[in-house]
């Protein structure tokens, strides 16, 4: 694999361009929680890395598709990615800049904001740490092998997309009917 770590002085007066398939190691090293199919899934990245006095900015997409599980069914469902990475990493005794909004507080909270700056060491910038998180920032909210996936019944365990299965309906218990019972 492209080697994802640069000198800043080999970056001087000279842009990198990185066009390089990850690696199924790295995409299963990120998205091991969300039990990724790597040997199924993809990803491509092509980038630009450019020094501009002491900041760094490495500017690109990462494209390909995931394999993950349906969240209604745990069939393999895809996705496909399609992620804009744009990250500048200043020296390492700068304060991250950071949004008036996040300043106002909500700590804590991830978002893509995060991932627009981050800290090179003064003498080299990793690409790695950031591209993971590019690659879960990858993975949409709701993942569905299907828009309209009937899930699994959670009486019996079926997959409802091949057919009902012989449960009963549960029917509609309201609080009353419940007190009814408990009086008789
Ligand atoms: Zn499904
Ligand atoms: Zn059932």
């Amino acid at each position: 694999m492209t080697e994802l770590s640069f000198r800043l002085k080999d970056l001087e007066n000279k842009d990198r361009h990185i066009d390089c398939a990850l690696s199924a190691t790295l995409i299963s090293d990120a998205l091991a929680d969300l039990e990724v199919d790597a040997a199924q899934s993809g990803l491509h990245l092509r980038a630009e890395v450019s020094r501009h006095n002491v900041t760094v900015l490495c500017d690109g997409k990462l494209t390909g598709k995931l394999s993950l599980p349906c969240q209604r069914c745990l069939a393999p469902a895809t996705v496909v990615v399609d992620q804009r990475m744009h990250t500048v990493f200043v020296p390492p005794t700068s304060a991250l800049a950071k949004h008036d909004d996040e300043a106002a507080g909500e700590d804590g909270v991830d978002d893509v904001d995060d991932l627009d700056y981050a800290h090179h060491n003064g003498e080299t910038v990793e690409l790695l740490p950031i591209l993971r998180e590019y690659i879960i920032l990858s993975v949409p909210i709701t993942v569905y092998c299907q828009e309209d996936c009937r899930g699994l019944c959670p009486l019996c365990g079926a997959d409802k997309n091949q057919g009902d299965c012989a449960c009963q309906p549960v029917g509609k218990l309201s609080p009353l009917s419940a007190l009814r019972d408990v009086k008789l």
